[in-house]
């Protein structure tokens, strides 16, 4: 159906009735293109059997298409002063609960037992997310043991692109492997600046995060270790991998020759760059590296 909250005209009326102004230090920029919003929709594959929990619902643009797909949907709002704009616009929907927390701060797993019926459906998240926290949105959301079905974010578009990005290329690092460990990551569509009021900076797109198609090849030994390796090895991008492994070493001659040894059994090159490794590889270094004491 046609959106009755998610265009140009109908954002600006809110704003004027309930005299608000984009609030920038919350990273508000309000969706107001129908097609975009029913886009992430349809990405999200939302249908009645899914518990939606929504991260910044602003003035209820996409949560009044998730409501009218999903189940139930939770949206987890940090702005004060948008709750009572968000009960009136969404007045008509019974299956939509907006709560007023910082969704950093939520205890997902407990919001997830108190706020959903039946909290054994495939849970979702679906947002446009704001932009000053998406890498610790997404950290927090990964962090817990939470079986997400799906996760479906509108971000800006540079930061998909790292999400997204294959081994050997420049928008390879870090944050790949920590989404990689447990989803897969998909762009599904970009987003042009005009689609949003106020108009952001930057241009965006929508990301879906689905369950690993596939399993890792080999487990972790210890996550924490293997987070901290991958964090040294991209402190210095342009450097070789041997460069970056030195911290592990310093100038100890026995470690330096179990570490050579190590390399030479993965059929690592000490000399490419760390981000041409792939997360199965990471892996497996890091636990050769754990039995090792590295
Ligand atoms: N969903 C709306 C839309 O698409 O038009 C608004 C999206 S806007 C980019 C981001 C929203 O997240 C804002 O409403 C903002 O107030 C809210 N927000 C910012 N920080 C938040 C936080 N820590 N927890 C929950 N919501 C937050």
């Amino acid at each position: 159906t046609q959106p009755a909250i998610g265009n140009f005209k109908r954002t600006k009326e809110i704003m004027q009735k309930y005299g608000l102004h984009a609030k920038k230090g919350f990273g508000q920029n309000f969706l107001t293109n129908p097609t975009v919003l029913r886009g992430i929709v349809d990405a999200a594959e939302i249908s009645k059997v899914d518990n939606v929990i929504e991260i910044g619902p602003g003035l209820g643009a996409l949560t009044e298409q998730l409501a009218q797909r999903a189940g139930k949907v939770v949206a987890l709002e940090l702005d004060t002063d948008l709750i009572p704009v968000l009960a009136d616009v969404l007045s008509d929907f019974d299956n939509v609960e907006v709560l007023n927390q910082d969704v950093l701060k939520v205890d997902l797993p407990q919001l997830i037992q108190n706020h959903f019926d039946d909290p054994t459906k495939p849970i979702k998240v679906v947002a446009n997310l704001p932009y000053y926290i998406t890498s610790p949105i997404l950290m927090h959301l990964l962090g817990t043991k939470i079986d997400w079905a799906g996760i479906t974010v509108m971000m800006q578009k540079e930061v998909a692109e790292r999400l997204a990005a294959k081994p050997g290329t420049k928008e390879y690092g870090s944050l790949t492997l920590a989404i990689e460990y447990r989803m897969d990551a998909k762009i599904a569509f970009n987003v042009s600046r005009r689609s949003f009021v106020p108009a952001p900076n930057v241009d965006s797109a929508i990301v879906t995060l689905t369950k690993r198609a596939e399993a890792l090849s080999v487990q972790p030994r210890d996550e924490k270790q293997l987070f901290g390796l991958i964090k040294s090895c991209f402190t210095h991008r342009r450097k070789s991998l041997w460069n970056n492994l030195k911290p592990y070493f310093k100038k100890d001659a026995v470690k330096q020759k179990q570490m050579e040894t190590i390399l030479a059994k993965q059929a690592l090159d000490p000399q490419i760059r760390p981000e041409r490794l792939t997360l199965n590889q990471f892996i497996a270094l890091a636990n050769a590296m754990g039995e090792a004491k590295l």
